[in-house]
């Protein structure tokens, strides 16, 4: 089987509220997408998505993947799009770096190897948990007020996990940590997730004075080293999200014990062929899992949704669906969709749910 032809659209996602990180830092209003559809000359078709969170969030822009897109497309013309690795190492060699334009070629070509073999990604990665992920909610930095009122509205949804993106104001932040976990329900999830938005010695006052809650703390600093320094200061356990961008990344994470979580966002890293090794040192190294397509349609939902289900269900705390947050959908209602605040794993071959094409208007390149 060999690639034929490399279409790629680019549509906005609009979403539903506009969203603020780190304390008002960073606002999004629209997401933008690339969708990529790979033709085979067996007339099977993949499609992959990279949709980074807008331009400002980490070093990945819509218009960097169509231009890596561009670049990458002659070398992995004519590979047979089964074998990931070659198509891989192809993507790696003509444009080293830039993973997030990588990602949505990995995932159309596990979505066509997937369908060629008559399995869901998840299987023929290995085998994939049909237990039902809980998907995690994203509770933009807010009052105590607004804060609570949101996690109300993802619990008439169903929700179960939640992510509190705090950061920015180190009274706000305790205030805030206090007043969730005064609310919070048994057994629900809750990470508060500072993306980067504490200086060392932020981080610390806010840790020593929430220590007695036990709370989880995604990325608390803007480094490794950052995070590292503060490491043997605090006692809670802390999830590394921004900075776990490639494999070494994760084997630095996991031998110096800078982390007890891992959050894999498929695009930042480069797709599952990548974040499956990450996965694999993870569970090496006795680190659980949030899994995350970092923005998008179903499809990039539903992408993280086979990882996570090759993850054991003991490491694996949830995924975060992107779909809930949008006011358009691309794939009129199919796919994995919140069912009492869980996505269940298709039961179809590849990755299980295709976008209507008329809603993405005409392709912006064809490579062939
Ligand atoms: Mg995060």
């Amino acid at each position: 089987m060999k690639v034929t032809r490399i279409s790629v659209y680019h549509v906005y996602l609009p979403l539903e509220h506009p969203y603020w990180l780190s304390g008002g830092r960073l606002k999004f209003e629209m997401l933008d997408a690339t969708l990529v559809k790979i033709d085979t000359d067996a007339g099977i078709i993949g499609w992959g998505e990279g949709t980074p969170w807008g331009h400002t969030y980490v070093p990945a822009h819509g218009p960097g993947i169509r231009a890596g897109i561009g670049t990458m497309a002659p070398f992995v013309m004519g590979l047979d799009p089964r074998r990931v690795l070659d198509v891989e190492r192809a993507m790696d060699s003509s444009l080293p770096g830039h993973l997030y334009a990588k990602s949505p070629i990995d995932m159309a070509c596990w979505d066509i190897a997937g369908q060629a073999a008559g399995m869901p990604i998840a299987d023929l990665m290995g085998g994939g948990s049909r237990t039902p992920r809980p998907i995690a909610s994203s509770v933009g930095a807010k009052t105590v007020e607004e804060t609570r009122a949101v996690i109300d509205r993802y619990r008439q949804r169903g929700y179960t996990a939640h992510s509190v993106k705090i950061g920015g104001d180190v009274a706000r932040d305790i205030a805030r940590v206090r007043d969730v976990e005064d609310i919070r329900r048994d057994g629900e999830i809750i990470l508060y997730d500072v993306n980067r938005g504490w200086t060392r010695q932020q981080a610390l006052r806010v840790m020593s004075a929430t220590q007695d809650l036990s709370v989880m703390f995604e990325q608390p600093c803007e480094t490794l080293d950052d995070i590292a320094a503060i490491s043997g200061k605090h006692a809670a356990p802390v999830s590394v999200d921004e900075a776990l961008v490639n494999l070494q990344d994760a084997t630095c994470i996991a031998r110096d014990g800078l982390a007890e979580i891992f959050g894999i966002k498929l695009n930042r890293v480069g797709g599952l062929t990548k974040a499956a090794r990450m996965r694999d040192v993870a569970l090496a190294h006795g680190i659980d899992m949030f899994v995350m397509a970092t923005g998008g349609s179903v499809l990039a939902d539903t992408e993280a949704l086979h990882l996570a289900a090759t993850i054991p269900d003991a490491n694996c705390h949830a995924v975060w669906a992107c779909q809930d947050m949008l006011t358009v959908d691309i794939a009129g209602g199919r796919g994995p969709r919140n069912v009492d605040g869980h996505l269940h794993l298709p039961e179809v071959p590849g990755l299980g749910v295709h976008p209507d094409e008329d809603t993405l208007g005409d392709p912006v390149a064809i490579y062939t």
